[in-house]
């Protein structure tokens, strides 16, 4: 079977997150990348995509070109799965653009800025049927989908806590000085949202707890920081949540947690055991019981679930690590388009986008409102 065309918006050379999903792209030999414009800057645009081996006429100036012209090519040479990699406030309008013209996509999270934006992308994807995406990148670890199997099978036993942190500490470097707070598009609400930190990595905290507990955050109550007044946006926040089995928890997220790099912690406790995973060191998972020393469950071994087995691909002692990650959820995504989905989660879809945007908007809400609790739903 031929590989999937896919095409990519944003992930320029200097981009951050590009690199990811070109590796991820191409780890199990699914997709061909075909075409697109990878930066703000043509010319910039062009070099890279040169060096990345591409005709000179699949590099497009913006969306529109690349629209126009792949709508013109014959069924089986066009783009068929785009990526959109560039800064929150594009994900919106090119993302519309993409299912309006018939192409699958895969959307890099926040899915929008706003709640209603979302609410408008899942409204015409219900109608084209399009394979859509948000990367949760964090969800591809073999060691996290091995966590939700034994939460789904009962191996802690009903959850009394889940207790999500996610601390960075890069935005310290940058908060205190207000011109360099203005260079960045993550601090600019017209570019980023209406928050920073909840948006950026709060999301994450989110999307993970309910992915692993198959369960739905109900209520939110937030305490957010946004350390300067004329600050329009959070660069902290602890929230509470409670989940509608009645299981409470909190998601607590930093980006003015000095010295932290990138500590995304996950610890949910049942009342059979507890199981704990870290995503600096996202090959060991460990399970807590009151009856046994604690346990170390690794990837690759035959103890773990199909689920888990399916992202790993060396043997056991082989270190994995987020370009894995996102490489397992661009496979889920390939299996999907081919027809051939087996495993439930294997990538998050565009509804897990948008309950992200929900979270986002009533956690700000409940911060504004004097730290209220605020309803998870319409
Ligand atoms: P970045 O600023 O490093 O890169 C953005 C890229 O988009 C640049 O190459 C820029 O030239 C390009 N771009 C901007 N406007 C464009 C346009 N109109 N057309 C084509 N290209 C355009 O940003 P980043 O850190 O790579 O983040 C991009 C997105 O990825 C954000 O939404 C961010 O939230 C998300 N992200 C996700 C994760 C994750 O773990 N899933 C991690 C980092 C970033």
């Amino acid at each position: 079977m031929s590989k999937i065309r896919l095409g990519i918006l944003g992930g320029g050379a200097d981009s951050l997150i590009g690199i990811l999903h070109r590796v991820a792209a191409n780890m199990f030999d699914h997709y061909e990348i075909t075409g697109g414009a990878f930066d703000i800057d043509f010319e910039k645009s062009k070099n890279f995509g040169e060096k990345l081996g591409l005709d000179q006429d699949r590099i497009y100036k913006d969306i529109d070109a690349m629209i126009e012209a792949e709508s013109n090519l014959p069924k089986d040479k066009r783009i068929q799965v785009v990526s959109v990699l560039t800064p929150n406030f594009l994900h919106f309008p090119m993302a519309k653009q993409l299912l309006e013209n018939g192409f699958h996509v895969i959307c890099e999270k926040p899915l929008t800025t706003t709640y209603e934006e979302a609410k408008i992308l899942k409204a015409i994807r219900e109608k084209t049927g399009s394979i859509f995406a948000v990367t949760y990148t964090y969800t591809g670890y073999p060691m996290v989908r091995q966590m939700k199997k034994m939460i789904a099978e009962g191996v802690i036993g009903k959850i009394h806590k889940v207790d999500i942190q996610y601390y960075q500490g890069w935005i310290n470097s940058l908060i205190h000085d207000k011109e360099k707070r203005s260079n960045t598009w993550r601090l600019d609400p017209e570019k980023s949202g209406i928050s920073c930190c909840i948006g950026d990595i709060g999301t994450h905290a989110f999307n993970m707890a309910e992915f692993l507990t198959g369960t739905r955050i109900d209520k939110v109550l937030a305490d957010l920081n946004y350390l300067y007044e004329d600050n329009p946006m959070d660069i902290d926040g602890t929230v509470l949540v409670r989940y509608s089995d009645n299981a409470k928890g909190v998601i607590r997220a930093s980006q003015i947690a000095t010295g932290e790099e990138n500590n995304f912690c996950v610890k949910i406790y049942g009342d059979k055991g507890g199981l704990k995973w870290e995503q600096e060191n996202p090959n060991y998972l460990y399970h807590l019981t009151e009856d046994k020393p604690l346990q170390t469950l690794k990837p690759g071994h035959a103890y773990n679930s199909d689920f888990s087995l399916e992202g790993t691909k060396l043997p056991p002692g082989h270190p994995e690590g987020i370009f894995d990650s996102m490489g397992n959820i661009y496979l889920g995504i390939a299996n999907a388009i081919k027809n051939h989905t087996k495993f439930e989660g294997a990538y998050p879809d565009l509804e897990e986008g948008v309950r992200g945007m929900m979270f986002i908007e009533k956690t700000v809400d409940s911060h504004k409102k004097g730290n209220v609790w605020v309803n998870l739903n319409d």
